[in-house]
């Protein structure tokens, strides 16, 4: 029997404008670890913001 595992993943362009970036991860903590090392270097964003935050919850998608 296969357990399958749900995996997480997120388009940076479904929040951001033209972001071609997007990532997968095995759960929403370590998806949300790399998006906001995403943001951080790619947008300048060192804090995100509650309202991107919540904009990018309501993007994450199960593969
Ligand atoms: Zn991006």
């Amino acid at each position: 029997m296969i357990i399958s595992v749900m995996t997480k993943k997120f388009a940076c362009g479904d929040v951001v404008t033209g972001c071609a970036w997007s990532t997968t991860a095995n759960d929403e903590n370590e998806l949300f670890q790399k998006i906001s090392e995403h943001a951080k270097n790619e947008h300048n964003m060192t804090d995100i913001p509650d309202e991107i935050i919540q904009k990018v919850k309501s993007k994450i998608q199960e593969a």
